[in-house]
């Protein structure tokens, strides 16, 4: 595959639109203020891409992973925290949910989460379980009378403030370690479901990010999500799809401050002449145009096994395909801020946010490090 179908082409082509006309225009405002983008949000639900790969009989806009990758790579472009958003709606939440729900989850749940009348979040991370995601403490108790309680207290939610639904994971058994991790659907009306301190950070800043607090918190026998034990599991493989639109998000940043960069370069006098017009500038944009190029690659490859029979492939494609854009994202990012010379450590200039955007990358949905784990065990086992 070395071009996009054309119905993809179509679907790039309308979040090209909908993210340079209404999602950039406000993206420096927004970053300033740290204000969620819900306006723009409510929109893309309208476009049919809070759910894209939830089929439509849920709901759902019924398309492949590669148009899922394709049209946040466009959004991104824009807004990057807008991008966060979409991508935790229809990777972290709808995707467990679809791939792991009883018909009665599916029918319950999708359909909101798909159309936007609701949005997701995914709650693993733990003051003490990132990376070693099994090592999670919050703790699940069977009730008497059927269904469990849920407490303790999970950190860095994206969504969270504004999320309905959570597939939330807690332990049985802390002691058994990833053993016990069960997934649950959580509502957030419910009592004991308590939302704490936003996190402030050093960038995607209008994304909403949140602790979570469950403080004997009921939830019903029937959302348990995938059955007693299985979700540390489920929140592998939910992983495993989810970094690829990371890999999308941080394509989008790359050739951003690519575009940013080349038009700089060109427009720059120094010496009498473009910045371009020097090796050393060429030589930047020709390594940020080479690594865009290869992580995109890598990145529509690795969306064409996900939705393939070859799930083990899948799982270390994505892993690469997250790992190289990633990396990617921030060496573009840090290129261009070094091609506007003093004016790209100035706010006034989009390169600013996108320097500070491009650090989450390679941190969340497995750091570089645990995308490198991955990868070598495909190899070496
Ligand atoms: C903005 C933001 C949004 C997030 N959104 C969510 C969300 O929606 N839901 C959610 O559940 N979580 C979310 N997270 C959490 C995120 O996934 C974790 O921060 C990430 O997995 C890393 O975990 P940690 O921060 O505990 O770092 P640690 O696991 O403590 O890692 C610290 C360092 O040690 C390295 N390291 C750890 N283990 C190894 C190893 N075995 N070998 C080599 N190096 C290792 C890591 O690579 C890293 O460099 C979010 C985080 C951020 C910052």
């Amino acid at each position: 595959m070395f071009d996009l179908p054309e119905d993809i082409k179509e679907i790039q082509g309308l979040a090209r639109d909908f993210a340079r006309n209404e999602i950039l225009p406000g993206a420096a405002a927004r970053d300033h203020s740290h204000s969620f983008p819900a306006e723009q949000v409510a929109k893309l639900a309208e476009m049919g891409f809070l759910g894209m790969f939830v089929p439509e009989q849920y709901g759902g806009a019924g398309l492949s992973t590669l148009a899922y990758v394709v049209a946040l790579e466009e959004i991104c472009y824009a807004d990057a925290s807008v991008g966060v958003t979409m991508s935790v709606n229809n990777s972290l939440a709808c995707w467990p949910i679809l791939a792991f729900g009883t018909e009665a989850q599916k029918q319950k749940y999708l359909p909101d989460l798909a159309t936007g009348r609701k949005l997701g979040c995914y709650a693993l991370t733990e003051p003490d379980a990132g990376s070693d995601a099994g090592a999670q403490r919050t703790k699940a108790t069977p009730l008497p009378g059927g269904g469990w309680s849920l407490t303790g207290n999970k950190i860095w939610i994206t969504n969270a403030p504004y999320a309905q639904v959570a597939v939330a994971y807690a332990n049985l058994a802390p002691e058994e370690r990833h053993r016990g991790v069960c997934a649950f659907i959580a509502e957030s009306h419910w009592p004991g479901y308590k939302v704490g301190k936003p996190e402030d950070k050093l960038g995607i800043t209008s994304s909403a990010t949140s602790e979570l607090i469950f403080e004997d918190m009921h939830v019903p026998a029937e959302n348990l999500l995938g059955g007693e034990r299985q979700g540390f599991k489920i929140a592998m493989a939910t992983l495993d799809g989810g970094r690829i639109g990371i890999a999308a998000q941080a394509l989008g940043i790359a050739q951003r401050a690519f575009d940013l960069a080349v038009a700089h370069a060109k427009s720059r006098i120094a010496f009498g002449k473009p910045i371009g017009a020097n090796q050393a500038i060429q030589w930047m944009i020709a390594d940020m145009a080479t690594r865009i190029e290869s992580a995109r690659l890598l990145t529509w490859r690795a969306a064409v096994y996900k939705d393939g029979d070859d799930k083990a492939r899948a799982s270390h494609m994505c892993s690469m395909a997250k790992l190289a854009a990633s990396e990617t994202a921030n060496f573009c990012a840090d290129r261009a801020l070094q091609i506007h010379g003093g004016y790209g450590f100035s706010k006034e200039y989009e390169v600013e946010r996108l320097f500070r955007d491009a650090r989450i990358t390679t941190l969340y949905e497995g750091t570089s490090e645990i995308q490198r784990i991955v990868i070598a065990r495909a190899y070496l086992g």
